[in-house]
Protein backbone atom coordinates (compact mmCIF):
# COMPACT_ATOMS: atom_id res chain seq x y z
CA UNK A 1 0.00 0.00 0.00
CA UNK A 2 1.29 3.51 -0.77
CA UNK A 3 1.92 6.06 2.02
CA UNK A 4 -1.21 7.50 2.26
CA UNK A 5 -2.97 9.90 4.93
CA UNK A 6 -4.76 7.44 6.84
CA UNK A 7 -4.45 3.82 6.89
CA UNK A 8 -6.84 1.68 8.71
CA UNK A 9 -7.46 -1.87 10.10
CA UNK A 10 -10.45 -3.59 10.93
CA UNK A 11 -12.85 -1.87 9.90
CA UNK A 12 -16.34 -3.33 9.56
CA UNK A 13 -18.29 -2.40 6.25
CA UNK A 14 -21.75 -3.89 6.40
CA UNK A 15 -22.93 -2.37 3.03
CA UNK A 16 -19.83 -3.63 1.24
CA UNK A 17 -19.48 -7.25 -0.99
CA UNK A 18 -16.13 -9.54 -0.41
CA UNK A 19 -15.91 -9.62 3.33
CA UNK A 20 -16.47 -8.05 6.47
CA UNK A 21 -13.20 -6.42 7.68
CA UNK A 22 -11.22 -4.07 5.60
CA UNK A 23 -8.15 -2.78 5.31
CA UNK A 24 -8.41 1.20 4.05
CA UNK A 25 -6.42 4.27 3.06
CA UNK A 26 -7.42 8.01 2.64
CA UNK A 27 -5.03 9.80 0.55
CA UNK A 28 -6.06 13.57 -0.65
CA UNK A 29 -9.49 13.42 0.66
CA UNK A 30 -10.29 10.32 -1.73
CA UNK A 31 -10.56 6.40 -0.68
CA UNK A 32 -7.59 4.91 -1.82
CA UNK A 33 -7.71 1.75 -1.32
CA UNK A 34 -10.84 -0.69 0.34
CA UNK A 35 -9.69 -4.46 0.58
CA UNK A 36 -10.94 -7.21 2.56
CA UNK A 37 -8.79 -8.76 4.98
CA UNK A 38 -7.95 -12.26 5.40
CA UNK A 39 -9.31 -12.03 9.48
CA UNK A 40 -8.84 -9.39 12.20
CA UNK A 41 -5.51 -7.90 11.77
CA UNK A 42 -3.30 -7.90 14.42
CA UNK A 43 -0.96 -4.50 13.72
CA UNK A 44 1.16 -3.11 16.76
CA UNK A 45 1.61 0.42 14.53
CA UNK A 46 -2.03 1.08 14.22
CA UNK A 47 -3.52 2.35 16.97
CA UNK A 48 -6.65 1.67 18.58
CA UNK A 49 -9.48 4.25 17.70
CA UNK A 50 -11.26 3.85 20.89
CA UNK A 51 -7.99 5.12 23.06
CA UNK A 52 -7.39 8.21 21.17
CA UNK A 53 -8.68 11.63 22.34
CA UNK A 54 -10.28 13.64 19.44
CA UNK A 55 -7.89 16.51 20.16
CA UNK A 56 -5.35 13.93 19.11
CA UNK A 57 -6.68 11.85 16.44
CA UNK A 58 -5.51 14.41 13.93
CA UNK A 59 -2.42 13.59 13.69
CA UNK A 60 -2.61 10.01 14.40
CA UNK A 61 -1.92 7.76 10.33
CA UNK A 62 -2.49 4.39 11.17
CA UNK A 63 -5.60 3.52 13.05
CA UNK A 64 -7.57 0.19 14.06
CA UNK A 65 -10.93 0.19 14.45
CA UNK A 66 -10.70 -2.78 16.36
CA UNK A 67 -14.09 -4.31 14.12
CA UNK A 68 -15.98 -1.04 14.86
CA UNK A 69 -18.58 -0.61 12.02
CA UNK A 70 -17.99 2.17 9.20
CA UNK A 71 -20.12 3.64 6.93
CA UNK A 72 -20.38 5.91 4.02
CA UNK A 73 -21.79 9.75 5.56
CA UNK A 74 -25.97 9.43 5.94
CA UNK A 75 -27.95 11.49 3.78
CA UNK A 76 -30.80 13.33 5.35
CA UNK A 77 -32.59 13.76 1.96
CA UNK A 78 -35.77 15.47 3.80
CA UNK A 79 -35.64 17.89 6.72
CA UNK A 80 -36.83 21.12 7.69
CA UNK A 81 -33.63 22.81 9.12
CA UNK A 82 -35.06 26.39 9.34
CA UNK A 83 -38.15 25.17 11.86
CA UNK A 84 -35.71 22.83 14.19
CA UNK A 85 -35.34 23.58 17.75
CA UNK A 86 -38.60 26.30 17.27
CA UNK A 87 -40.54 24.01 19.67
CA UNK A 88 -40.29 26.68 23.05
CA UNK A 89 -41.82 29.44 20.84
CA UNK A 90 -44.65 27.38 18.65
CA UNK A 91 -46.34 24.76 20.33
CA UNK A 92 -48.59 22.44 18.62
CA UNK A 93 -51.72 20.95 21.77
CA UNK A 94 -53.74 19.07 19.25
CA UNK A 95 -50.68 17.14 17.65
CA UNK A 96 -51.66 17.67 14.11
CA UNK A 97 -50.37 18.55 10.85
CA UNK A 98 -52.80 21.73 10.66
CA UNK A 99 -52.00 23.07 13.75
CA UNK A 100 -48.53 22.83 13.13
CA UNK A 101 -48.78 24.72 10.38
CA UNK A 102 -51.40 27.08 11.62
CA UNK A 103 -49.12 27.98 14.44
CA UNK A 104 -46.09 28.14 12.54
CA UNK A 105 -47.28 30.53 10.21
CA UNK A 106 -48.70 33.09 13.14
CA UNK A 107 -45.13 32.88 14.53
CA UNK A 108 -43.02 32.70 11.05
CA UNK A 109 -43.32 36.85 10.84
CA UNK A 110 -41.26 37.38 14.20
CA UNK A 111 -38.80 35.04 13.34
CA UNK A 112 -35.56 37.51 12.85
CA UNK A 113 -33.14 36.17 9.90
CA UNK A 114 -30.23 35.88 12.68
CA UNK A 115 -32.59 33.59 14.52
CA UNK A 116 -33.26 31.42 11.28
CA UNK A 117 -29.87 31.22 10.55
CA UNK A 118 -28.36 29.61 14.05
CA UNK A 119 -30.93 27.17 13.98
CA UNK A 120 -29.89 25.72 10.40
CA UNK A 121 -26.60 26.16 11.90
CA UNK A 122 -27.41 24.17 15.39
CA UNK A 123 -29.17 21.63 13.27
CA UNK A 124 -26.64 20.99 10.43
CA UNK A 125 -23.78 20.82 12.65
CA UNK A 126 -25.63 18.29 15.32
CA UNK A 127 -26.83 15.88 12.35
CA UNK A 128 -22.99 16.38 11.12
CA UNK A 129 -21.92 15.31 14.32
CA UNK A 130 -23.69 12.17 14.40
CA UNK A 131 -22.65 11.21 10.85
CA UNK A 132 -24.79 12.45 8.16
CA UNK A 133 -22.63 14.53 5.31
CA UNK A 134 -25.38 15.66 3.05
CA UNK A 135 -28.47 17.15 4.12
CA UNK A 136 -31.69 18.29 2.10
CA UNK A 137 -34.04 20.76 3.60
CA UNK A 138 -37.21 22.17 2.71
CA UNK A 139 -37.63 25.78 3.14
CA UNK A 140 -40.81 27.78 4.76
CA UNK A 141 -41.28 30.30 1.93
CA UNK A 142 -44.71 32.05 2.55
CA UNK A 143 -44.82 34.22 0.59
CA UNK A 144 -48.29 35.34 1.30
CA UNK A 145 -47.58 36.22 4.58
CA UNK A 146 -45.02 39.17 2.66
CA UNK A 147 -42.17 38.45 0.16
CA UNK A 148 -39.65 39.94 2.86
CA UNK A 149 -40.88 37.03 5.40
CA UNK A 150 -40.40 34.26 2.50
CA UNK A 151 -37.37 35.90 1.31
CA UNK A 152 -35.71 36.18 5.18
CA UNK A 153 -35.70 32.59 5.22
CA UNK A 154 -33.79 32.10 2.23
CA UNK A 155 -30.93 34.76 3.20
CA UNK A 156 -30.71 32.79 6.16
CA UNK A 157 -30.33 29.12 4.67
CA UNK A 158 -27.48 30.58 2.48
CA UNK A 159 -25.79 32.02 5.22
CA UNK A 160 -26.42 28.87 7.22
CA UNK A 161 -24.84 27.11 4.28
CA UNK A 162 -22.22 28.92 3.85
CA UNK A 163 -21.00 28.52 7.82
CA UNK A 164 -21.20 25.01 7.87
CA UNK A 165 -19.64 24.29 4.64
CA UNK A 166 -16.61 22.62 6.27
CA UNK A 167 -18.50 20.33 7.95
CA UNK A 168 -21.73 19.14 5.57
CA UNK A 169 -24.02 20.46 2.42
CA UNK A 170 -26.70 21.64 2.10
CA UNK A 171 -29.30 21.33 -0.31
CA UNK A 172 -32.56 23.54 -0.60
CA UNK A 173 -36.46 23.31 -1.66
CA UNK A 174 -38.48 25.56 -0.65
CA UNK A 175 -41.86 24.63 -0.12
CA UNK A 176 -43.45 26.87 -2.58
CA UNK A 177 -47.45 27.25 -1.58
CA UNK A 178 -49.16 27.43 -5.29
CA UNK A 179 -52.17 30.09 -5.25
CA UNK A 180 -53.75 30.71 -8.20
CA UNK A 181 -54.81 34.49 -7.31
CA UNK A 182 -50.69 34.74 -6.36
CA UNK A 183 -49.61 33.43 -9.51
CA UNK A 184 -47.38 36.34 -10.51
CA UNK A 185 -46.08 37.17 -7.69
CA UNK A 186 -45.27 33.79 -6.28
CA UNK A 187 -43.99 33.34 -9.55
CA UNK A 188 -41.75 36.01 -10.03
CA UNK A 189 -40.02 35.06 -6.13
CA UNK A 190 -39.46 31.34 -6.64
CA UNK A 191 -37.69 32.63 -9.79
CA UNK A 192 -35.41 34.92 -8.03
CA UNK A 193 -34.57 32.38 -5.11
CA UNK A 194 -33.98 30.13 -7.70
CA UNK A 195 -31.35 32.35 -9.52
CA UNK A 196 -30.08 32.94 -5.60
CA UNK A 197 -28.95 29.32 -5.22
CA UNK A 198 -31.63 27.15 -4.02
CA UNK A 199 -31.45 23.90 -5.41
CA UNK A 200 -34.68 22.70 -6.25
CA UNK A 201 -38.58 23.19 -6.33
CA UNK A 202 -40.40 22.07 -3.61
CA UNK A 203 -43.87 22.21 -2.40
CA UNK A 204 -46.73 20.64 -0.54
CA UNK A 205 -49.73 20.86 -3.37
CA UNK A 206 -52.30 18.95 -1.20
CA UNK A 207 -52.30 21.50 1.13
CA UNK A 208 -53.15 24.17 -1.56
CA UNK A 209 -56.48 25.13 -3.15
CA UNK A 210 -55.69 23.41 -6.38
CA UNK A 211 -53.53 20.88 -6.09
CA UNK A 212 -53.18 20.04 -9.90
CA UNK A 213 -52.36 23.26 -11.18
CA UNK A 214 -49.86 23.54 -7.65
CA UNK A 215 -48.46 20.22 -9.24
CA UNK A 216 -47.99 21.78 -13.00
CA UNK A 217 -46.93 25.24 -12.01
CA UNK A 218 -44.01 23.22 -9.52
CA UNK A 219 -43.14 21.33 -13.21
CA UNK A 220 -43.10 24.41 -15.03
CA UNK A 221 -40.53 26.01 -12.57
CA UNK A 222 -38.46 23.34 -11.88
CA UNK A 223 -38.37 22.30 -15.83
CA UNK A 224 -38.01 26.06 -16.75
CA UNK A 225 -34.40 26.28 -14.13
CA UNK A 226 -33.31 22.50 -14.93
CA UNK A 227 -33.38 21.32 -12.04
CA UNK A 228 -35.23 18.55 -9.61
CA UNK A 229 -38.26 18.60 -7.58
CA UNK A 230 -39.31 17.12 -4.41
CA UNK A 231 -42.70 17.36 -3.53
CA UNK A 232 -44.66 16.82 -0.03
CA UNK A 233 -47.18 14.71 -1.14
CA UNK A 234 -50.23 12.82 0.67
CA UNK A 235 -49.20 13.90 4.52
CA UNK A 236 -53.11 12.53 5.55
CA UNK A 237 -54.95 9.87 6.73
CA UNK A 238 -57.48 11.08 4.30
CA UNK A 239 -57.64 8.04 1.57
CA UNK A 240 -59.11 9.85 -1.00
CA UNK A 241 -56.16 12.35 -1.41
CA UNK A 242 -53.56 11.51 -3.72
CA UNK A 243 -52.00 13.86 -5.66
CA UNK A 244 -49.02 11.45 -5.94
CA UNK A 245 -51.11 10.22 -9.62
CA UNK A 246 -51.10 13.30 -11.61
CA UNK A 247 -47.71 13.82 -9.98
CA UNK A 248 -46.49 11.09 -11.82
CA UNK A 249 -48.13 11.63 -14.72
CA UNK A 250 -46.25 15.22 -14.69
CA UNK A 251 -43.33 13.13 -14.31
CA UNK A 252 -43.47 10.87 -17.30
CA UNK A 253 -44.69 13.98 -19.55
CA UNK A 254 -41.45 16.25 -18.90
CA UNK A 255 -38.85 12.79 -18.50
CA UNK A 256 -38.53 13.74 -14.96
CA UNK A 257 -37.63 10.18 -13.86
CA UNK A 258 -34.80 10.13 -11.33
CA UNK A 259 -35.07 13.80 -10.45
CA UNK A 260 -38.47 13.86 -9.21
CA UNK A 261 -39.05 12.75 -5.12
CA UNK A 262 -42.51 12.30 -3.27
CA UNK A 263 -42.42 12.92 0.33
CA UNK A 264 -44.49 11.38 3.24
CA UNK A 265 -46.98 9.20 1.00
CA UNK A 266 -49.18 9.11 4.08
CA UNK A 267 -52.65 8.63 2.27
CA UNK A 268 -50.95 5.36 0.55
CA UNK A 269 -50.75 3.94 4.06
CA UNK A 270 -54.47 4.52 4.52
CA UNK A 271 -56.25 3.31 1.43
CA UNK A 272 -57.08 0.01 -0.02
CA UNK A 273 -54.69 -2.50 -0.64
CA UNK A 274 -55.67 -3.00 -4.68
CA UNK A 275 -55.30 1.18 -5.08
CA UNK A 276 -52.16 1.45 -3.78
CA UNK A 277 -50.14 -1.20 -5.35
CA UNK A 278 -52.07 0.54 -8.75
CA UNK A 279 -50.20 3.72 -7.57
CA UNK A 280 -46.98 1.71 -6.43
CA UNK A 281 -46.62 0.64 -10.06
CA UNK A 282 -46.86 3.51 -11.40
CA UNK A 283 -44.33 5.38 -9.13
CA UNK A 284 -41.76 2.29 -10.47
CA UNK A 285 -43.07 2.60 -13.84
CA UNK A 286 -42.18 7.06 -13.74
CA UNK A 287 -39.28 6.48 -11.87
CA UNK A 288 -40.58 9.06 -8.58
CA UNK A 289 -38.69 8.58 -5.47
CA UNK A 290 -40.16 8.03 -1.88
CA UNK A 291 -39.01 9.43 1.45
CA UNK A 292 -40.86 8.24 4.66
CA UNK A 293 -40.65 10.39 7.27
CA UNK A 294 -41.44 7.59 10.03
CA UNK A 295 -40.67 9.87 13.15
CA UNK A 296 -42.91 12.90 12.31
CA UNK A 297 -45.79 10.49 10.66
CA UNK A 298 -46.06 8.54 13.56
CA UNK A 299 -46.33 11.84 16.03
CA UNK A 300 -48.51 13.81 13.30
CA UNK A 301 -51.12 11.07 11.66
CA UNK A 302 -53.84 9.47 13.03
CA UNK A 303 -54.83 11.97 15.43
CA UNK A 304 -58.36 11.50 14.62
CA UNK A 305 -58.56 8.06 15.26
CA UNK A 306 -59.94 6.61 18.09
CA UNK A 307 -59.82 2.49 18.76
CA UNK A 308 -57.45 1.12 15.44
CA UNK A 309 -55.13 4.13 15.24
CA UNK A 310 -53.45 4.53 11.92
CA UNK A 311 -49.77 5.22 12.20
CA UNK A 312 -49.38 7.26 9.05
CA UNK A 313 -46.04 5.82 7.72
CA UNK A 314 -46.56 5.04 4.48
CA UNK A 315 -45.94 1.38 2.53
CA UNK A 316 -42.33 1.19 2.82
CA UNK A 317 -41.43 -2.49 2.05
CA UNK A 318 -44.34 -2.64 -0.54
CA UNK A 319 -42.68 0.60 -2.63
CA UNK A 320 -39.10 -1.16 -2.04
CA UNK A 321 -40.04 -4.60 -3.04
CA UNK A 322 -41.81 -2.79 -6.54
CA UNK A 323 -38.79 -1.04 -7.18
CA UNK A 324 -39.39 2.36 -5.98
CA UNK A 325 -36.20 4.10 -4.29
CA UNK A 326 -37.36 4.52 -0.58
CA UNK A 327 -35.03 6.97 1.89
CA UNK A 328 -35.58 7.58 4.90
CA UNK A 329 -35.25 10.83 6.86
CA UNK A 330 -35.57 13.12 9.55
CA UNK A 331 -38.17 15.59 8.64
CA UNK A 332 -38.97 18.10 11.60
CA UNK A 333 -36.64 18.57 14.66
CA UNK A 334 -37.88 19.76 17.93
CA UNK A 335 -40.46 21.87 15.74
CA UNK A 336 -44.25 22.28 16.57
CA UNK A 337 -44.02 19.37 13.43
CA UNK A 338 -42.23 16.42 15.80
CA UNK A 339 -41.03 17.65 19.30
CA UNK A 340 -38.47 15.15 19.66
CA UNK A 341 -35.59 14.03 16.67
CA UNK A 342 -31.70 15.33 17.10
CA UNK A 343 -30.91 15.06 13.00
CA UNK A 344 -29.27 11.49 14.10
CA UNK A 345 -30.10 9.03 11.02
CA UNK A 346 -29.45 5.65 13.36
CA UNK A 347 -32.91 6.85 15.16
CA UNK A 348 -34.47 7.45 12.00
CA UNK A 349 -33.41 4.40 10.73
CA UNK A 350 -34.97 2.53 14.30
CA UNK A 351 -37.48 4.08 13.77
CA UNK A 352 -38.40 3.22 10.39
CA UNK A 353 -36.92 -0.69 11.27
CA UNK A 354 -40.23 -0.95 14.03
CA UNK A 355 -42.76 0.90 11.72
CA UNK A 356 -42.15 -0.43 8.50
CA UNK A 357 -41.68 -4.16 10.12
CA UNK A 358 -37.91 -4.17 8.63
CA UNK A 359 -35.91 -5.57 11.63
CA UNK A 360 -34.52 -9.26 10.16
CA UNK A 361 -30.73 -9.68 9.58
CA UNK A 362 -31.24 -8.51 5.75
CA UNK A 363 -33.73 -5.77 6.96
CA UNK A 364 -31.24 -3.96 8.64
CA UNK A 365 -29.29 -3.80 5.56
CA UNK A 366 -32.42 -2.52 3.64
CA UNK A 367 -32.58 0.25 6.79
CA UNK A 368 -29.09 1.22 6.32
CA UNK A 369 -28.95 1.56 2.78
CA UNK A 370 -32.60 3.77 3.32
CA UNK A 371 -30.05 6.06 5.32
CA UNK A 372 -27.56 6.03 2.93
CA UNK A 373 -27.00 4.44 -0.78
CA UNK A 374 -30.56 5.50 -1.84
CA UNK A 375 -30.58 8.82 -0.28
CA UNK A 376 -27.07 9.50 -2.27
CA UNK A 377 -29.23 8.59 -5.15
CA UNK A 378 -32.08 10.63 -4.59
CA UNK A 379 -29.69 13.89 -3.70
CA UNK A 380 -27.62 13.34 -7.07
CA UNK A 381 -24.93 12.82 -4.84
CA UNK A 382 -21.53 12.01 -6.81
CA UNK A 383 -18.86 9.53 -5.98
CA UNK A 384 -20.95 8.09 -2.72
CA UNK A 385 -19.87 5.39 -0.42
CA UNK A 386 -16.50 3.31 0.25
CA UNK A 387 -15.07 2.90 -2.38
CA UNK A 388 -11.23 3.33 -4.21
CA UNK A 389 -11.44 7.17 -5.81
CA UNK A 390 -14.57 8.03 -4.21
CA UNK A 391 -14.28 11.19 -1.44
CA UNK A 392 -13.59 9.69 2.04
CA UNK A 393 -16.54 10.90 3.69
CA UNK A 394 -17.67 8.40 6.71
CA UNK A 395 -18.82 7.68 10.14
CA UNK A 396 -17.06 5.26 12.13
CA UNK A 397 -19.55 3.87 15.66
CA UNK A 398 -19.29 2.20 18.37
CA UNK A 399 -20.56 -0.73 17.66
CA UNK A 400 -19.70 -4.57 16.19
CA UNK A 401 -22.20 -5.04 13.84
CA UNK A 402 -25.32 -3.66 11.64
CA UNK A 403 -27.73 -4.85 14.56
CA UNK A 404 -25.60 -3.47 17.27
CA UNK A 405 -26.21 0.13 15.66
CA UNK A 406 -30.08 0.08 15.68
CA UNK A 407 -29.88 -1.75 19.63
CA UNK A 408 -26.98 0.35 21.01
CA UNK A 409 -27.64 3.91 19.51
CA UNK A 410 -23.99 4.18 19.85
CA UNK A 411 -22.56 8.11 21.04
CA UNK A 412 -19.17 6.80 19.92
CA UNK A 413 -18.85 8.19 16.41
CA UNK A 414 -15.74 9.59 15.00
CA UNK A 415 -16.67 11.69 11.60
CA UNK A 416 -14.48 12.07 8.72
CA UNK A 417 -15.62 14.42 5.66
CA UNK A 418 -14.15 17.35 3.73
CA UNK A 419 -10.34 15.39 3.78
CA UNK A 420 -10.08 15.78 7.75
CA UNK A 421 -11.77 14.49 10.88
CA UNK A 422 -15.00 17.06 11.25
CA UNK A 423 -15.87 15.90 14.56
CA UNK A 424 -16.70 13.33 17.28
CA UNK A 425 -20.09 14.11 17.96
CA UNK A 426 -19.68 14.84 21.52
CA UNK A 427 -17.30 17.93 20.46
CA UNK A 428 -18.94 19.28 17.84
CA UNK A 429 -22.07 19.85 20.40
CA UNK A 430 -20.75 20.98 23.03
CA UNK A 431 -18.75 23.52 21.59
CA UNK A 432 -21.65 24.67 19.51
CA UNK A 433 -23.71 25.02 22.68
CA UNK A 434 -21.02 27.01 24.76
CA UNK A 435 -21.25 29.51 21.75
CA UNK A 436 -24.23 28.90 19.09
CA UNK A 437 -23.98 32.52 17.82
CA UNK A 438 -20.22 32.13 16.69
CA UNK A 439 -21.25 28.87 15.74
CA UNK A 440 -19.14 29.22 12.33
CA UNK A 441 -16.85 26.34 13.57
CA UNK A 442 -13.30 27.23 13.19
CA UNK A 443 -12.58 24.09 15.86
CA UNK A 444 -11.17 20.68 14.57
CA UNK A 445 -9.30 22.22 11.66
ZN1 LIG B 1 -41.45 17.65 5.40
Amino acid sequence: MPTADLEIVNARLPLADGGELFRLAVSGGRWTAVEPQAGRLASPEHEPIGAIGFERLPSVRRLDLEGRVLLPGFVDVHMHLDKAYSLPFVRNRSGTLLEAIGNYRAAAPAFAKETIRDRIVKAALRSASFGSATLRSHLDVPVHLGRDVAMRTIEAALEARELVSGFVDIQYFPMYFYDPAMEGELTEFAAETLRMGVDGVGGAPHLTPDPAAGIDWAFRMATGFGLPIDLHADETDDPSVKTIDVYCDYVVRYGYSGRATAGHLCSLAAMEHEEAERLIAKMAEAGVAAATLPAVNLYLQGRGDRGNVRRGVTRVRELADAGVKVAAASDNIQDPFHPFGRGDMLQIGLMASYAAHLAGEEDILTVLRMLTQVPAAIAGVREYGVAAGNPASFAVFDAASAEELFQELPAGRWVYNKSRWTGASELIRRRYDDSPTAASPSFAE
